[in-house]
């Protein structure tokens, strides 16, 4: 069973995305369980502020330490864990990243929001994730990605597990070959002419030998 537990100040977000699809009968079967945790949970004061203005000056909000630390400290650790903070300027996501994260037991993910978070959560993370070079507005989306890539690679997860195994590949500098699936021929119209794209013929074959040397031919 892994755990995944997201610290966030919307974790609304979250309700629909982790209750379809395989995310949500990876939680049925218990090979997975997903908490968020709302960082304004653990702020007494009246607003429950959990952002301030920079030191030093400069536009925007920064996430307080304080929320993030209190909250870190509710969640129980299991044996192989690791605190993630997304953050845009980190080491880049990739298939490899998510295989090394489905070896551990739990994985903590902060999202960060507003112009991002105080330099003192270092202290208390041990890596810093970014899903891709560009800006987004907060953490959730990111989280959710690395919920998904991670989940789907733990066994029992996917119902064919040589999805997985195919997909793995990547790891070794491939990328997946082109699938096809029915009708055999797709008919559409285009500027007033009738066109077909028809599946290569050589998949339609039986013939697994000649079918897998086609798709290693034709790998990404
Ligand atoms: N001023 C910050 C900067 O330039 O790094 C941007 C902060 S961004 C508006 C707010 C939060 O969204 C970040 O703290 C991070 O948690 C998340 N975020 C944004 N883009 C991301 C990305 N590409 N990968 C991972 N997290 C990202």
């Amino acid at each position: 069973m892994m755990k995944f537990n997201i610290l966030t100040i919307f974790p609304d977000i979250f309700n629909s995305y982790i209750n379809e699809s395989i995310l949500k009968r990876a939680q049925k079967k218990k090979l997975i369980t997903i908490k968020t945790h709302n960082l304004r949970d653990v702020i007494s004061n009246r607003h429950k502020t959990v952002d301030d203005k920079p030191y030093g000056g400069g536009p925007g909000m920064v996430m307080m330490v304080e929320p993030i630390y209190k909250t870190l400290k509710k969640i129980k650790r299991e044996k192989k864990f690791r605190v993630i903070m997304l953050d845009p300027a980190g080491e880049q996501f990739s298939q490899k990243t998510a295989s090394e994260l489905a070896e551990l037991n739990q994985l903590i993910m902060i999202c960060g929001r507003y112009e991002g978070i105080d330099a003192r959560v270092d202290e208390f993370i041990d890596q810093k994730i970014s899903i891709g070079p560009y800006v987004l507005s907060g953490g959730e989306l990111p989280s959710l990605i690395i919920t998904e890539a991670v989940a789907r690679l733990l066994p029992g997860v996917l119902g064919h597990q040589d999805a997985t195994k195919e997909e793995t590949d990547a790891l070794e500098g491939y990328i997946e070959y082109p699938q096809y699936t029915r009708p055999e021929t797709f008919i559409y119209r285009q500027k007033r002419k009738t066109k077909k794209l028809s599946v290569p013929k050589i998949l339609l074959s039986g013939n697994h030998q000649i079918i897998g040397e086609w798709r290693r031919k034709h790998r990404k």
